[in-house]
């Protein structure tokens, strides 16, 4: 592909840090660097605690574990997500119901949360979807009134805010994916973010085997092994560093779309809730009837031209390992399947220059005949 969906930004601050962490010997899952990465990132969040760990997965894992998620149990997620939170509920052998998202945000309708709720219902996992922060105050005053837990899945919007707070600070456990295509990466990795004293201890324990500091091989919890390597946090702490760098350049090329093909009828960018300052992620165009030409046809066209656009995900509801729970259940997602049916990502990377924009933006209006 000429011009792919997303390319890695790594500087010489990143690899001056790997580098010394290397040639320290500390490449294991303790260090200078996960220490450091870790304050490094409460502070982006405003938050008193952090803990990294080797996936966003993992991090969606634990923020689970801490809240004491068990089998049976139901834990509410968005109908319109990567796979992880509701394969994570699943993995723990509780029940993921997929509910609906809105269409201010395209994230999860606190609505839905009270239409579904059973007695059941332990908690809620909201995403943050494509850099737009879910509407929190109306989840949280849902959870709140019947005493459910809200996690908070920010993997696609670091940097982004929501009344003024940081993601990553606005569940009662929030977490992180930086996997290769996320806004900050360092390869493969996670966080959970928490002010809640509790969950910081618990959460660090159980990333490391249950095994206390106090006391050699006891183990006061069933854990698991969730650490990041120290290597993987040294650039992990370099890409924080950088973040408000990295954050400008997604915004302007974000913006520079929207200005070079608002003259392309049928096209629309995704909307913007008033509570919301979206960092970009990957960005989502919505293809309409009026363009002429459906999503996946618009997807080929460009692809063919060296332009890496692809389809977004599936609606959860309609992959098979998810529609066992859906018997004597009211599943119905119809805004996130009209929307996953339109979308298509371009490519997004905050390394792309402006010519490289012209090139995707020359190919869209290309491949819709309109030049
Ligand atoms: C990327 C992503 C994850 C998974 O992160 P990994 O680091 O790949 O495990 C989880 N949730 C959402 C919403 C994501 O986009």
């Amino acid at each position: 592909m000429r011009i792919p969906l997303s390319s890695i930004d790594l500087s010489d601050l990143e690899r001056g840090y790997a580098e010394e962490a290397l040639g320290s010997g500390w490449i294991s899952g303790t260090g200078p660097y996960v220490e450091a990465a870790e304050k490094a990132l409460a502070a982006f969040c405003g938050v008193d605690g952090c803990i990294v760990v080797c996936t966003g997965t993992a991090a969606l894992h634990l923020a689970l574990m801490c809240m004491g998620v068990r089998p049976g149990d139901e834990v509410i997620v968005p109908g319109m997500t990567f796979v992880s939170p509701a394969a994570v509920v699943a993995r723990m052998g509780a029940i993921p119901v997929i509910a609906d998202v809105e269409e201010v945000s395209w994230c999860l309708d606190a609505a839905e949360v009270e239409r579904l709720w059973t007695e059941k219902t332990r908690g809620v996992i909201a995403v943050d979807l494509l850099g737009h922060p879910a509407d929190f105050d109306s989840l949280r005053r849902v959870c709140g009134a019947r005493g459910l837990f809200l996690v908070e899945d920010a993997a696609e919007a670091h940097g982004s805010t929501y009344k003024g707070r940081r993601t990553g600070s606005l569940g009662d456990i929030s977490t992180f994916s930086f996997f290769a295509n996320k806004t900050l990466t360092c390869g493969e990795g996670g966080a959970v973010l928490t002010s809640n004293p509790d969950f910081i201890r618990l959460a660090a324990l159980m990333k490391n085997h249950g095994m206390t500091q106090e006391r050699p091989y006891w183990h006061d919890v069933i854990g698991d092994n969730f650490r990041l390597s120290n290597l993987l946090a040294a650039i992990l702490f370099g890409q924080v560093q950088r973040a408000n760098e990295i954050i400008e350049r997604k915004k302007r090329l974000a913006q520079m779309y929207r200005e070079r093909l608002a003259d392309i009828e049928g096209l629309a960018f995704r909307p913007s809730a008033e509570w919301a300052d979206v960092v970009p992620w990957l960005e989502p165009v919505r293809v309409l009837p009026e363009s002429g030409v459906s999503r996946d046809e618009l997807v080929h066209r460009l692809r063919a031209n060296g332009i890496d656009a692809r389809a977004l995900w599936t609606p959860l509801a309609k992959l098979p390992p998810y529609q066992q729970w859906s018997e004597g259940r009211e599943i119905s997602t119809p805004v996130a399947e009209q929307l996953l049916s339109e979308l298509l990502w371009l490519p997004t990377s905050s390394v792309m220059n402006e010519a490289q924009v012209e090139i995707v933006v020359r190919a869209v209006h290309q491949a819709l005949g309109v030049m």
